[in-house]
């Protein structure tokens, strides 16, 4: 069939245009998007020389499934997850989901742009009409609530929450630092919050932010000066705000590669540093920062867990825990996910969601 779709060139180019999907096969599901989250990966995809259809955070509504799919049927509101873990593999065997080394996805030539088979980001490529998608992909909603709310419990509530519930595992009565209020930031700050912590300290240079982040559960606000290099001073405010000790937990939700080691200068001696926002790039780090047995995790996908995790984070949106409404300050339809991209990267949303109809 012939769907929308929001594809780039790989060389910075953002457009829309016809691409063709096959009908699902044995163990796949066909999904008719209705919305599609915007996250900086979808940025960096835009530079990465892979012509590729963006868009890994979606919900909508099954309309067809392959021989082998009894969890959902035709007509059942889902939304996407990229842990398509295989159960069988070395890490799945570990219960370590998120690094499943056989990966199930539907093969590229089935996606054709142009006749020719195209990358889909994540194998999803949300930002779509419709997808063919892995069965394990797909998680059945069954509370109320819109699509642009659940579609970003596919990447940025899953990968915020899962790095404090899971890698983290923050503690009751705890301190917590979160660097960066964005998308990801403020769910950490949400699910920081869930978990007990007695004090979660936002820190951001964007003033707007850190209102935002009080709104979703930040107890105290740092910011943070422009010129301040990997956050140094503010850690100095941290510490000063715990005891002169630093925090217990601090976790990086910038993207911004200058910053990786930040959390490391503001925990505490055994404190846990966590790296939740993707950063790849090579840096220079002072191993002082190290000092002294400090843990950093660098947790995939927020260690996604997707039968668990997902039933539990809508019961704690039902229960009115996490708020998901809430985070999607605007909606864009299909032909404006440009402009979605460039707004999250000026930093205007707190998740910036495709509508499509
Ligand atoms: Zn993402
Ligand atoms: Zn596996």
């Amino acid at each position: 069939m012939q769907c929308k779709a929001v594809l780039t060139d790989g060389r910075g180019k953002v457009f829309v245009d016809i691409v063709e999907i096959d009908p699902p096969q044995a163990d796949e599901v066909l999904v008719q998007m209705r919305a599609a989250g915007v996250c900086h990966t979808d940025h960096k995809y835009m530079f990465r020389d892979i012509p590729r259809i963006l868009g890994h955070e979606g919900a909508g509504i099954v309309v067809d499934v392959g021989p082998g799919v009894t969890h959902v049927k035709p007509g059942d509101r889902v939304l996407l997850n990229w842990a398509t873990n295989c159960g069988e593999c070395f890490q799945c065997q570990r219960g370590n989901h998120s690094l499943c080394e056989s990966r199930r996805h539907p093969p590229l030539h089935r996606t054709r742009y142009k006749g020719t088979g195209i990358e889909r980001a994540f194998f999803l490529g949300a930002m779509c009409s419709h997808t063919v998608v892995a069965k394990q992909a797909v998680n059945k909603l069954e509370v109320d609530i819109s699509f642009p709310a659940a579609c970003i419990v596919g990447c940025a509530v899953m990968t915020g929450y899962g790095s404090v519930v899971n890698a983290a595992k923050v503690q009751p009565g705890s301190s917590v630092v979160v660097i960066g209020a964005g998308g990801v930031g403020l769910n950490i700050i949400q699910a920081a919050r869930v978990a007990g912590a007695a004090r979660v300290i936002a820190v951001d240079i964007n003033g707007h932010k850190l209102e935002l982040a009080q709104q979703f559960g930040a107890t105290d606000v740092v910011l943070a000066a422009r010129n301040d290099r990997g956050l140094l001073q503010a850690a100095e405010q941290i510490k000063a705000m715990t005891a002169g000790r630093g925090a217990d937990y601090a976790f990086e939700a910038t993207s911004v590669p200058a910053l990786g080691a930040a959390p490391l200068a503001m925990v505490r001696n055994a404190g846990v540093a966590v790296q939740a926002s993707g950063i790849e790039e090579e840096i220079t780090i002072n191993m002082r920062l190290f000092e002294w047995d400090k843990v950093y995790i660098n947790p995939r996908y927020g260690m996604c867990r997707p039968s668990v995790d997902v039933p539990q984070i809508l019961d704690l949106y039902v229960q009115g825990m996490l708020k998901l409404e809430e985070l999607v300050t605007r909606t864009y339809p299909l032909d404006d996910a440009s402009q979605a991209i460039d707004d999250m990267l000026a930093g205007v949303n707190a998740k910036g969601v495709l509508v499509i109809a």
